[in-house]
């Protein structure tokens, strides 16, 4: 079970890295409800969330989010020292804090271009966050911290953009030819593009190209040892001079 929720979690932070660009270490944004949750059923976080992302993680909080916990009282002081080790990213309220949602929401804004990692069990704030684009959003199942798959809407707007990227490459080379044949240099940019394809060959092949050589003489070399025929023709090409000095030898 434990390898089936990290390979999940490998598969839900590589869409992310690759549609959205997150990059390690991963930002992860904790509040409240999240340590509270991790306090009741004895979750490590420094331990575990590094773990399950198999990468490394900053985790952090914002003063809102420390300030709505010291509010709530005694029941979550152990809550609030956990959040107090976390390192503490500036959010736009400063002197006049406002909810640990708000404020979160606030961070990620419209499209998070900090890229950070939600980690909350505020189901509301998860709903929220989960409608904007790029904005993974993470929580306790238990004691196990779970990465909440990307939202469709992400998904079709990564299939979107990949849609996009792809069509804009098509025009250009579309263009690229008619260009070339309205110039007649059609003939040249088949041979170049084949010149190229040669050259990754040559710069690749040089070892396999060697070895096929060595092994190429053997086999050509061992078909003339079992026809006398070449071997006769090899013995034609000695220089007569050379054959009269060794008949004169062997006479003697
Ligand atoms: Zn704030």
């Amino acid at each position: 079970m434990k390898v089936k929720r990290v390979r999940k979690a490998k598969k839900n932070l590589s869409f992310y890295i690759n549609c959205y660009k997150f990059r390690k270490p991963f930002q992860v944004l904790i509040d409240g409800t999240f340590c509270h949750a991790a306090l009741q059923n004895k979750t490590n976080i420094n331990e575990q969330l590094p773990k399950y992302c198999q990468a490394e993680v900053k985790l952090l909080t914002t003063t809102c989010v420390i300030s709505e916990i010291e509010k709530l009282g005694h029941e979550l002081y152990g809550a609030l020292m956990v959040l107090k080790k976390f390192g503490l990213h500036k959010c736009p309220h400063g002197k006049t804090p406002t909810s640990g949602a708000k404020c979160l929401l606030s961070m990620v804004g419209d499209n998070n271009p900090s890229r950070y990692i939600v980690a909350t069990q505020d189901l509301r704030l998860q709903t929220k966050l989960k409608n904007l684009p790029g904005v993974p959003v993470m929580y306790l199942h238990g004691p196990a911290p779970i990465l909440a798959p990307p939202s469709e809407a992400d998904k079709e707007r990564a299939q979107a953009t990949v849609k996009v990227s792809t069509s804009v490459h098509e025009e250009t080379l579309k263009e690229l030819k008619e260009s070339l044949e309205k110039t007649g240099e059609l003939p040249p940019t088949i041979s170049k593009p084949t010149g190229e394809f040669v050259k990754v060959k040559r710069k690749k092949g040089p070892n396999p190209l060697s070895c096929k050589k060595k092994q190429k003489k053997p086999a050509l070399t061992q078909p003339t040892q079992n026809s006398g025929k070449v071997r006769k023709r090899k013995r034609v090409k000695i220089p007569a001079h050379i054959k009269e000095a060794l008949k004169q030898t062997t006479q003697k």
